[in-house]
């Protein structure tokens, strides 16, 4: 060894790519490529941002208290039980290096978040991806999955990028077939946008044991992915690991203060579902009517099924020619496929003329 190394698995690692933001020589791009909320920063949150200026040559408070207390108020929940992180991956991680590690497991479903494998992989845990069904988590070969030597379990729910959602009575089951040792995290990032009623974030889950938690962000529908900021509704044996192992400050000033003022936004959880619950369906219809197939989302981005690699970086490309940024997510084991965020209705309407264009180029 002629320099410094890391432990070999950590060169396993693909660096995380994340969504682009703009195309080289488009004078106007539209972003539809990381599931943030159509509708900007609330306008509460811009304020609180700029009222903080002043003081952050402070450090942020520690313990995240006032966030928490008003998490706590919003959800109905005890904000003992309550951690920040600087977003949900934040979290992500310290479960990763905490409950992971040599010889401990991590099982994940095949199309699961990506973050899972390599903060799992970065912990020294063995990640086990699981078979889906229909770009679905298939809970029953998850928990086969499980050997004595799994620690940890991750289910977004809905999926990114996927989009699919496993039923809360089908989250149960698995909960009580996994073993106490086995740590299930409920990632449930798209929360707000779900209106099946079959659905929970998990919340009854984390109440009903001691070995369940759930994460929630304010990336996606409190319009925050820039500031970072995630929490986590945890028992207190967990509650009590991450504050031991999580950055001391690692919520800041800034992030504290816009997300307490994101919550107190009149209407901005309403208006942000409302208008997914509309435009998700016409934006799949509308690429369903351009002949292209388009996977079920409970969302805020659908998945476009192109049907080869070749035709989704060939769509790709000719969205990219009218400045509009798609997911691509081959990374995910799905070349095959583009993730499109539900935008404003312009944006909306635009990706529609743009897939319909390409796919009348494309016929026969
Ligand atoms: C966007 C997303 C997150 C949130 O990440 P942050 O770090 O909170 O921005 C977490 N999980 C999934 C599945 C996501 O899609």
């Amino acid at each position: 060894m002629t320099t410094a190394q890391p432990r070999p698995e950590i060169l396993t690692i693909h660096p995380y790519v994340g969504g682009e933001s703009t195309v080289p020589g488009a004078n106007r791009t539209i972003k539809l490529s990381s599931n943030e909320g159509a509708f900007g920063v609330p306008p509460s949150a811009q304020a609180a941002i700029a009222s903080v200026v002043q003081d952050v040559f402070r450090y942020p408070d520690g313990g995240a208290d006032r966030l928490r207390e008003a998490i706590g108020k919003r959800w109905g929940l005890d904000p003992a039980r309550i951690v920040c992180g600087a977003g949900s991956d934040d979290l992500i991680y310290q479960f990763c290096l905490s409950y992971g590690g040599p010889g401990r497991d991590i099982v994940m479903s095949e199309h699961g978040f990506s973050i899972y494998h390599i903060a799992g992989t970065y912990a020294g845990s063995r990640v086990i991806k699981v078979p889906e069904r229909n770009l679905t988590a298939d809970l029953d070969a998850m928990l086969a999955a499980v050997s004595p030597s799994t620690r940890l379990i991750f289910l977004a729910n809905p999926n990114n990028p996927t989009g699919s959602m496993v039923p809360s009575e089908d989250v149960a089951r698995l909960r009580a077939a996994l073993p106490p040792e086995v740590l299930l995290v409920l990632d449930s990032a798209y929360a707000e946008y779900v209106t099946r009623a079959d659905y929970d974030a998990g919340v009854k889950l984390v109440d009903a044991t001691d070995n369940t938690v759930m994460t929630r962000t304010f990336s996606k529908i409190y319009g925050l992915g820039g500031m970072r900021i995630g929490w986590c509704y945890a028992p207190p044996a967990v509650v009590d690991v991450l504050n031991r192992v999580r950055g001391p400050f690692n919520v800041s000033v800034a992030a504290q203060a816009a997300a307490i003022a994101a919550m107190s936004e009149p209407g901005w959880v309403e208006k942000g579902c409302a208008h997914n619950a509309a435009y998700r369906p016409k934006l799949a219809a509308g690429i369903q009517a351009a002949g292209l197939k388009v996977w079920p989302s409970e969302g805020n981005f659908v998945l476009v099924d192109l049907g080869t690699t070749e035709m989704a970086n060939a769509a790709d490309a000719f969205l990219r020619s009218r400045g509009i940024i798609v997911r691509k997510v081959a990374g995910y084991g799905l070349p095959h496929c583009l993730r499109v965020t539900v935008g404003l209705a312009e944006e909306v309407a635009m990706v529609t003329e743009a897939f319909t264009d390409f796919a009348r180029q494309h016929r026969g």
